[in-house]
């Protein structure tokens, strides 16, 4: 292969470009892709974003004429994802798949805990106003590796395996991943499904540490483990896209 080629394989992604349909400007994100022999256009659902994948020597004029003449096209698959929930005092967020009103309460101590009034549960925040959004995130994070990390345990100890180290990061391509080195990692956002849900996924990744694939003998062993296997995946065929939508501000620069 001539050095040439080589070094046009993996080009640094260009970045986005802006186009303007109805009065309403959309960030488009471009993709140079070696084997892309014309302009394409998609929506990632979990970032809210047009992605233009492009051939390696296509023009940015080329590209923004392309994404400008499917602008319509652009805001209305935009415009039908779900609304985005941000982590501010009154909106509705699920944690372990029960809905909880965020409320700001001010006082000083404590930070974020979760209460029952009448009917409904909330999840009250202490602090500054300003700080609500972080500190909703920061606790969701922790009590999903705190979830994760037991369920790990407990389905390692049934299958005699060891992990090396649970993390929870904000990953919008999978929910969880199992490295050949025993880390498992999973999203963060599995806090906010039902909890059989959350278990499901660690017994999965656990599962991997015995078998590193996805063969029958694998899925034998999950389900060995895990009785909600087919319960869970339904329930994030239907609703796993729509997790994504929490903790996200709204661009529109309408
Ligand atoms: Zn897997």
């Amino acid at each position: 292969m001539p050095l040439r080629a080589l070094l046009y394989r993996r080009p640094p992604d260009t970045p986005a470009i802006e186009i303007c349909f109805d009065q309403t400007i959309y960030q488009v994100q471009l993709r140079r892709h070696a084997q892309a022999r014309r302009y394409t256009l998609r929506i990632h659902a979990a970032r809210r974003e047009a992605v233009l994948t492009m051939p390696l020597r296509g023009s940015l004029r080329d590209a923004k004429a392309f994404a400008e003449k499917h602008g319509g096209w652009i805001a209305a698959r935009l415009g039908r994802l779900p609304k985005a929930t941000p982590f501010a005092a009154g909106e509705v967020i699920p944690l372990r798949g029960e809905p909880h009103r965020i409320v700001h309460r001010r006082r000083t101590r404590g930070t974020v805990w979760t209460e029952i009034e009448g009917d409904e549960r909330l999840l009250c925040v202490a602090g500054e106003l300003p700080h609500v959004a972080r500190r909703v995130g920061d606790f969701l994070r922790r009590e999903a590796r705190r979830d994760l990390e037991a369920a790990s345990r407990k389905y390692c100890a049934e299958l005699g395996v060891t992990a090396r180290r649970v993390t929870v990061r904000d990953q919008a391509s999978r929910w969880g991943s199992c490295s050949t080195g025993g880390m498992l990692s999973f999203s963060w956002r599995l806090i906010l499904a039902p909890p059989y849900v959350l278990d499901y996924l660690a017994a999965h990744e656990v599962a991997h540490l015995v078998e590193m694939n996805h063969s029958p003998r694998f899925w034998r062993l999950v389900e060995r483990i895990c009785p909600d296997v087919q319960r869970a995946k339904a329930w994030l065929d239907a609703h796993g896209t729509d997790l994504h939508r929490y903790g996200m501000i709204f661009q529109s620069a309408a």
